[in-house]
């Protein structure tokens, strides 16, 4: 089957007008106004995105999803169909072939999500690596290295955890030390997602003369001497796309690889991060329509105590609490995505980006463990696909940020620092 033309420019185009996102002061945290101008819907061009992908995700992607997940093997065949389709272009700047829209972005993820968290992936890890770039790149970084991404001619990684330390970022231990003008890297990393096939990935190191020094990134080279990428994990959810350890044996970084100004990449690339986080958010959204989708479909056609399984109240009222929970993760994502496309930075950025990340995330598991109960012990066989549902939910409230970390994140907007570290 083939889908009939991909993407038009038009469709790729922003359309400046569905968001009216006023910017307030967001001085005074108590007061912080988070409704993000509180008017905002999907316009045209999103609509055809989510047309469009809908109707691919139906037609060409879900019937590989299981495939993919039992083999957890890399779906190239979804990445060169992703690519086809123009649809890795989506939120880059037009300049180069994007439409620079993140809501866009997040609803071709979120109909990937419905039927395949694994092809949606492929989306989430080609574009983590922009804003970083974007934000801390220099001119010559940018013509390197962001048309690639967009017409998928690149792939890249992005790595910040080490065997010591996730979620406390502060504690990373790869150095990179000073060789003339340019940089000595050495030390490990793990779990980092497109390793295996990536061209390049954003390496998080401490730099500078003093004892810890600040962390920076470097963009290093697939095939640069003394780097190496490990086996990959064997997952019990995300599994097509594979997560590697990274190991750097004094590895050279000539000085156009370091993203930044010395001692700045940090700040610059964790305020970026803010942007992907609605990206991740989606894939919730996705996910829990998804396994809604399933499990309305499967009572409905279940009889029990001589009765459609569908017409038990205590069901009813599960598969009603499903769709509040997916309805009110879809608003909190988009209104995150408008507010990143109308150009909200700083804490108020931060404070809805993590509400929309754990809040789906959160959804996204719920529903899927309610799903799960609902198909009973057809829940628990491979024949299945409402397991996989539920397996991929739980990555989704441990990768970029654990929900404790969102958490910490919110409660900082509205409370201050603790004295304790959180
Ligand atoms: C499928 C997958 C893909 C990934 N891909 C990447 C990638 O591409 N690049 C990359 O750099 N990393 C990646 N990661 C790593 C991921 O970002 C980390 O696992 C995550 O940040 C948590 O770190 P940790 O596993 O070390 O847990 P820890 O930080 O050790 O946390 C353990 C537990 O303690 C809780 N905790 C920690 N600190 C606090 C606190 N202050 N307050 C309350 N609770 C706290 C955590 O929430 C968690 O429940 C990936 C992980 C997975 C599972």
């Amino acid at each position: 089957m083939t889908i009939s033309g991909s993407i038009t420019a038009d469709a790729l185009t922003k359309d400046s007008t569905f968001v009216q996102y006023t910017e307030r002061n967001s001085g005074n945290m108590g007061e912080m106004d988070v409704s993000g101008g509180s008017s905002f819907s999907l316009g045209e061009d999103q609509r055809a995105v989510q047309d469009l992908v809908r109707r691919v995700a139906t037609e060409r992607v879900a019937k590989r999803a299981s495939e993919i997940d039992r083999t957890a093997e890399y779906p190239q065949d979804m990445f060169d169909l992703l690519r086809e389709l123009g649809l890795l272009t989506l939120p880059f700047p037009p300049e180069f072939g994007g439409s620079n829209s993140l809501l866009s972005s997040c609803v071709a993820i979120e109909e990937l999500g419905r039927v395949c968290y694994n092809t949606a992936y492929l989306l989430l890890v080609q574009w983590t690596p922009i804003g970083g770039i974007l934000a801390g790149g220099t001119e010559e970084q940018k013509q390197r290295l962001l048309p690639g991404l967009a017409n998928g001619t690149l792939r890249a990684g992005f790595s910040l955890t080490e065997p010591q330390s996730g979620s406390d970022v502060s504690g990373i231990r790869t150095r990179a030390k000073r060789d003339g003008s340019g940089y000595r890297l050495s030390g490990n990393k793990i779990w980092c997602t497109n390793a295996a096939v990536s061209d390049f990935i954003l390496v998080a190191a401490r730099s500078g003369e003093e004892e810890r020094g600040a962390i920076n990134f470097f963009i290093v080279d697939r095939g640069m001497k003394g780097f190496e990428i490990g086996r990959k994990e064997d997952k019990l959810g995300a599994r097509g796309v594979p997560s590697s350890a990274l190991f750097f044996d004094n590895v050279y970084i000539p000085p156009e690889n370091m993203l930044g100004r010395e001692g700045e990449g940090f700040k610059n690339v964790m305020e970026a991060l803010n942007a992907s986080r609605p990206l991740i958010a989606a894939r919730g959204v996705g996910l829990a329509q998804g396994a809604m989708d399933l499990a309305a479909e499967f009572v409905s056609n279940r009889q029990a105590f001589g009765q459609s399984v569908s017409d038990f109240q205590g069901v009813r009222w599960m598969l009603a609490d499903m769709a509040i929970g997916v309805d009110a993760a879809r608003l909190l994502t988009y209104r995150a995505a408008a507010m990143i496309d109308a150009g909200a930075k700083g804490p108020e950025m931060a404070r809805a980006a993590a509400v929309a990340k754990c809040f789906a995330s959160d959804t996204a598991m719920k529903v899927a463990t309610d799903a799960v109960q609902l198909f009973g012990a057809a829940g628990i066989s491979n024949e299945y696909p409402i397991n996989r549902y539920f397996r991929d939910a739980k990555v989704l409230q441990i990768i970029e940020g654990t929900n404790q970390i969102q958490r910490n994140i919110i409660a900082r907007t509205m409370l201050g620092s603790t004295k304790r570290k959180v």
